[in-house]
This record gives C-alpha cells, sequence and structure tokens, in this order.
C-alpha cells in the first residue's frame, strides 16, 4: 500500500496536463479570494468559490437523484479522468472542482448507497495511505452531492484550520483515555465535534459505532444519523473529528433576496473553511451569520457531552 501516495502524486500531475476542465479549474483556484474571520480562540476562512455552486445547489432529493446520470460511475465519467485503484473496492480520482490545491473524489468501485457504518474502516485504511491529505465524509443528508454512490474525498493537509486547533488543545476537554485511544470534547468552536486520537484500530472502530448507535437514537426514521466526519495520520495515530449534524441546510440557504445566504454546511465548511459560491455572500457574511447557521446546523456542548457518554 505504500506506492498509493506516490501514485496519487503522479495523478495529480498527469491529470492537470492532460484533462482540460481540471487544468483551468485549478488555474482558477490559486486565484480564488479568502477572507479570514476571527472569534478570539480561532479563525475561519471564507473561499469564494464560484465553481462550487454545483455542489452547494445540488439537488439532491430523491426525484432529481434517480432522474440524473450518477457521475460517480466509471461508465458516466468524463472520458479524460483516470484514477488510482485502492484496495480492489474504491477508486482515488482527481476532483475537477477544486476548494483543496490537492483535492481527490473516492468512489467505491460500485454504485452503492452513501453510508458510513459499514465503511468507516476503509475511511481509516484512506487516511493512513494518504497520509499528505484529510479524508472526509459528507453524509447522505449532510452534503453529499451524490447520496446514492459511496464516496469520500481528501484534501491536502495544513488547510483546514481543525487540524491546528485540535494541537494546541485550547478548546478541548479529554473526556477518556485508555490502551493508545484517547476521546475529546470541544468547546466553545460554535459547532459540537467529537474527536479521537489513537493507534488502537478496534477502539476507533468501537467508539465510532457507539457514538453512531447513540446518535440513531435521538435521530430516528433517517437513512443513517446525520454526520460529517475528518480522519487523518499522524505521527503513527489517526485524528478523527465526528461532526453530529440536526439540519442539512441553514434557514439563510432559503431565505430570498438580501437575507440569503448560500452556504450549504459539510465537512470542509465545519473543518475550518466556508465555501460561498456567489460573491454577494462572500463579501457580506459575518461571524454572527456563522454562528448562527453553525448552531442550526450542529450539536450544541451540552448534546456532544450526552452522546460521549454512549462510548
Ligand atoms: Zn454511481
Amino acid at each position: 500500500m505504500e506506492d498509493i501516495s506516490d501514485r496519487v502524486k503522479e495523478l495529480l500531475d498527469s491529470q492537470l496536463k492532460e484533462w482540460n476542465l481540471a487544468s483551468v479549474n485549478y488555474r482558477l483556484l490559486a486565484n480564488v479570494r479568502t477572507r479570514e474571520i476571527d472569534f478570539n480562540d480561532f479563525r475561519l476562512l471564507v473561499q469564494f468559490n464560484p465553481e462550487r455552486i454545483r455542489s452547494s445547489a445540488a439537488k439532491v432529493d430523491s426525484k432529481s437523484i434517480e432522474e440524473r446520470p450518477c457521475f460517480l460511475c466509471e461508465k458516466n465519467r468524463p472520458p479524460e479522468q483516470t484514477g488510482v485503484d485502492f484496495s480492489d473496492e474504491m477508486v482515488i480520482l482527481v476532483n475537477p472542482f477544486p476548494i483543496f490545491s490537492k483535492h481527490l473524489t473516492i468512489p467505491s468501485e460500485e454504485h452503492i448507497l452513501q453510508r458510513i457504518k459499514n465503511n468507516f474502516g476503509k475511511m481509516l485504511d484512506l487516511a493512513k495511505a494518504l497520509p499528505d491529505f484529510v479524508i472526509f465524509y459528507n453524509g447522505p443528508e449532510c452534503g453529499a452531492s451524490a447520496p446514492d454512490h459511496l464516496h469520500f474525498q481528501a484534501g491536502n493537509r495544513g488547510f483546514l484550520s481543525v487540524e491546528k486547533d485540535f494541537e494546541d488543545k485550547r478548546l478541548l476537554t479529554k473526556v477518556k483515555s485508555a490502551n493508545h485511544f484517547e476521546m475529546w470534547q470541544w468547546k466553545h468552536y460554535l459547532r459540537g465535534i467529537i474527536s479521537l486520537r489513537g493507534s488502537n484500530v478496534e477502539l476507533l472502530m468501537k467508539s465510532f459505532n457507539d457514538i453512531y448507535e447513540g446518535l440513531s437514537e435521538i435521530q430516528q426514521g433517517k437513512p443513517e444519523p446525520m454526520l460529517n466526519i475528518l480522519a487523518y495520520f499522524t505521527d503513527e495515530n489517526w485524528i478523527v473529528h465526528i461532526i453530529p449534524r440536526k439540519l442539512h441546510r441553514p434557514s439563510q440557504y432559503f431565505a430570498e433576496k438580501e437575507k440569503k445566504i448560500l452556504l450549504s454546511p459539510a465537512s470542509v465548511d465545519l473543518g475550518g473553511v466556508l465555501i460561498v459560491p456567489r460573491e454577494e455572500d462572500f463579501e457580506k457574511i459575518t461571524a454572527e451569520d456563522i454562528g448562527d447557521i453553525f448552531g442550526q446546523v450542529c450539536l450544541d456542548d451540552s448534546e456532544i457531552k450526552k452522546l460521549t457518554s454512549y462510548v
């Protein structure tokens, strides 16, 4: 598996040379405007990225999904898009509409539903095989634009502020520690997150399942409990940020005129880089708007605390 990282580097190089859509969009990304928003204890970045309108405004209701050809199935992919196989089940592709300077989409070979329950182990495998990347998962009702086809995404490490904020631990409390495994809870971070760190795969998997089951009890009648997940591998440990959700899109998304902010939060936004495809939103969005939006879509600190008691 050690050559996967090198093969992905080569894939990015060759796709950016040979695939016009990717080459144009990565060049445009180098010039996108960003704004930093300061929240005393941490900062967030806002990225004005018009190409992401496809994802932010994606219609993910079952009728729209059934009527479109699935863009993650091999038969519908552009002929220029090539990939690197991962463990016979997944294929690593270059995302042609990037947020990160290195942005991958990693669909399953088969057209199967976007579900994390039996695929969390694959996410850990990917994180270990691609240590230069953060692997992320958007649930079927939490930002995935293909809720009918299992996929992860990956972006280069060092871009999302959650990585640095986790390292400096100012907003974190350790709630569990055992056998090469730790569980942390965030405070005053606007969005409730449970973070796992460790080299003990069994405990990582078990804790994830406990949180998943706990969230399932709170949210019944959903295809799966709503969540976003970020995972990466560093210093022989996995770090996993689990972000439970209670709403897909905030009220601002559906508002009209000057009240509208077209922001559909998913892993990247909650990891610290908010993607807005409209220039007016980029210019007007405030710290207060962001606090309000995160508050609507995420769990608060006391709800997170309850969830950690399931582990
Ligand atoms: Zn598909």
